[in-house]
């Protein structure tokens, strides 16, 4: 069996452009290293309640994401929000991370497999994880460039120059807390600039559910501790922010979170090879980067199929 497109990664992007190709008539193979599909767009649950941990919310500036955006919001998937005082930022009630999973709905997914190699055989690629060895005519890869540039190593003379963009590195936490700390959904500090009440922000939630985002110092003093001290510094810095009593902490770092103010080639799409590479590395990076990539990479792929 070959397919005719393998997607790495189910992310936004990934998954964004796996429906567009499917719904074409191709047979098509979308395979993702985590137990999930969502990426970057992550929620889960936490106590009794549920919070985003990766992308907060939408707030489109390219017409690709704004009519992606229109579509949720008719399936009742994503909805406005008042967060930030803006007229065109959207939440997702249920989680950031329903928009990945509604749009890979139907399509053939292989989750909990990291590809660990590509090579080209003839006119095929051979895509290997630790388990399969599947063939492809064509391959399209969705993670960050830094991700991608270690999985192409060998095939780097076919490539040529990639964007480079700078992504933020931190530390995130999500705990719930029964104490009503403050009617605000964001709240900002010096060490945490981004403490979000989930359950005020618009997710469907009895209890205060929070996520914070700590800055790039505190989270470098954190990597530079055990799995205590780091522990002890985290209960310390949550009481300063008035959180006395939480449960349910969990803290996960963010090697590529996201970058800012980049302004890079809107994709890359190599017909000879059928090898297409797209995400938030490329356009003006984030879910707008994510979503205008995949459209110019499956227009470029279709072309040639
Ligand atoms: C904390 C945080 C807050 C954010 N806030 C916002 C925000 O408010 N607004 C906004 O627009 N954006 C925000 N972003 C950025 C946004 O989440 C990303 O730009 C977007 O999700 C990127 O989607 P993607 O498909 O390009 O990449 P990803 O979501 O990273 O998808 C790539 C997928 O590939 C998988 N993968 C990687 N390597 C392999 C492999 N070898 N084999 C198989 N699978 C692999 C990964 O597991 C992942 O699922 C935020 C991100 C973070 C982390």
């Amino acid at each position: 069996m070959v397919y005719d497109v393998i997607i790495i990664g189910a992310g936004l992007s990934g998954s964004f452009i796996a429906r567009k190709i499917n719904r074409s008539g191709f047979k098509t193979l979308l395979i993702e290293k985590s137990t999930t599909i969502g990426g970057r767009f992550s929620t889960k649950l936490v106590g009794e309640g549920i919070a985003d941990y990766g992308c907060q919310y939408l707030h489109p500036k390219s017409a690709d994401l704004s009519n992606l955006i229109e579509e949720l919001g008719n399936k009742y998937i994503v909805k406005k929000t008042k967060i930030n005082d803006s007229n065109n930022t959207y939440i997702a009630p249920y989680g950031m991370n329903k928009i990945p999973q509604y749009l890979s709905l139907g399509i053939n997914t292989i989750l909990n497999q990291k590809v660990v190699s590509l090579k080209k055989e003839k006119s095929n690629w051979i895509v290997k994880t630790n388990v399969y060895e599947i063939k492809s005519r064509s391959i399209i890869l969705t993670m960050p460039i830094n991700q991608v540039n270690q999985l192409i190593e060998p095939l780097k003379n076919i490539i040529g120059e990639l964007p480079n963009p700078k992504y933020e590195s931190f530390f995130t936490s999500t705990f719930q807390s029964n104490k009503q700390i403050s009617s605000d959904i964001l709240r900002s500090d010096i060490n945490a600039p981004w403490i979000c009440n989930n359950s005020q922000k618009g997710l469907l939630n009895n209890k205060n559910i929070f996520t914070i985002n700590f800055s790039n110092d505190f989270s470098n003093k954190l990597l530079g501790l055990n799995q205590d001290q780091r522990h002890n510094m985290i209960n310390q810095q949550l009481k300063h922010l008035g959180f006395n009593s939480y449960s349910n902490l969990s803290l996960h770092f963010w090697k590529y979170a996201f970058s800012k103010e980049q302004n890079n080639p809107s994709h890359f799409f190599d017909k000879d090879e059928m090898l297409g590479i797209c995400g938030d590395s490329f356009s003006v990076g984030q879910a707008d980067g994510a979503i205008v990539s995949a459209n110019q990479t499956f227009t470029d792929l279709i072309k040639y199929m």
